[in-house]
């Protein structure tokens, strides 16, 4: 295979740019275990005061970020609510079964979205034959259901079901940047409605590791005994935690530029022979190309475009994903666009 002309597999590929690494280099570090790492805490009262909350806590991944959350958050035998397509659910290895002991309840609905009156017809009676419902998790943007971002006033009503029955809610927030930067509302405006957040700073925010919890004092106390618990307590982490620092001082505003390059490709790609594609369904950096059963696979295309320089993910049997990143220009857009269309004809 030739050097790859692009790679829209991930946003989670980019490479720490030279002045990223230089901020991680000069990181001033300590114990973080001891609570002593200046740059780890630096990093924690940034995101708490970014994303409104009373304290954040830095952990290895999203998937420790989403897991510690709910442990902190439930009771074997508690039920989660969340979405048939949510990264909680697919992608975590069945962390809430494992790790918590929860059983998941999982409601339908458009581009990973739901609405109040699908948890009010899901939640438990409260009677010994049945589990708990007790946390409700949405994703923003959601990334099996294609980057959409979730309306506003929505998560209100469902706020309002949560708290009528004693509920906690959840963000899976691992791109809760991209869906600021696209509807264009402040972070605390989505995150007010949360006992918890998440966010990922390894994905289109470009640093190589990292992500965080917040929530409450009293809730990322719980979190933080579970980081430990689950191996993921970290000691001289602010070489990481300063790249963090460098993507959320640089690469926020910049994602309407992977925004727009999702748009192009999709406008592209839609002029291809044998793939569909809706680019008014693309909302932030994520497009799906769903490929015409009758002439090949998913997988099949993926590999004819691998041997073209386009590297995309088979996420299901018709259908590839591609996400648009920082290490990705609007050039590059170009040259996946006609090698899409040209493996599409030839297929
Ligand atoms: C990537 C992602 C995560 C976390 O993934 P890690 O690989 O564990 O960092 C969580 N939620 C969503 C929606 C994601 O896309």
């Amino acid at each position: 295979m030739k050097q790859p002309i692009v790679d829209l597999r991930s946003d989670t590929v980019t490479q720490p740019s030279p002045e990223m690494r230089r901020a991680m280099a000069e990181a001033e570090v300590g114990d973080d275990v001891f609570g002593e790492d200046p740059t780890v805490r630096r990093l924690q009262e940034r995101v708490a005061t970014l994303l409104g909350k009373e304290a954040a806590l830095f952990v290895p991944s999203g998937s420790m970020a989403n897991q510690t959350a709910i442990r902190a958050q439930t009771q074997p035998g508690d039920e989660i609510i969340a979405h048939a397509d949510s990264h909680i659910y697919h992608y975590e290895a069945g962390g809430p079964a494992a790790l918590s002991g929860c059983s998941m309840r999982l409601l339908e609905g458009p581009g990973g979205t739901f609405d109040a009156d699908a948890v009010n017809a899901a939640l438990r009676p409260k009677d010994s034959h049945f589990p708990q419902s007790a946390l409700i998790v949405i994703e923003n943007t959601h990334n099996r259901g294609g980057g959409t971002c979730w309306n506003l006033d929505e998560i209100a009503r469902i706020r309002e079901v949560a708290d009528a029955q004693n509920l906690r809610m959840h963000l899976d927030g691992a791109r809760l940047m991209n869906a600021c930067v696209a509807t264009g509302h402040k972070p605390p405006e989505y995150t007010q409605y949360f006992d918890t957040v998440s966010t990922c700073f390894s994905k289109g925010l470009g640093a190589p590791v990292g992500s965080v919890v917040a929530g409450t004092e009293a809730t990322i106390r719980r979190v933080h005994r579970f980081r430990k618990m689950f191996g993921g307590g970290m000691r001289q982490a602010g070489v990481i935690a300063a790249a963090a620092l460098y993507a959320i001082e640089h690469n926020i505003d910049r994602l309407a530029d992977d925004h727009a390059n999702a748009k192009r490709l999709a406008e592209g790609a839609a002029r291809a022979t044998h793939i569909s594609v809706d680019p008014d369904a693309v909302e932030t950096n994520i497009v799906f190309l769903d490929v015409d059963a009758s002439v090949t696979t998913a997988a099949a295309l993926a590999e004819q475009l691998r041997g073209r320089g386009v590297l995309m993910l088979a996420t299901g049997p018709q259908r590839l994903r591609a996400v648009t990143h920082l290490d990705v220009s609007s050039d590059q857009i170009d040259a996946a666009i006609a090698a899409i269309c040209q493996t599409a004809d030839t297929v």
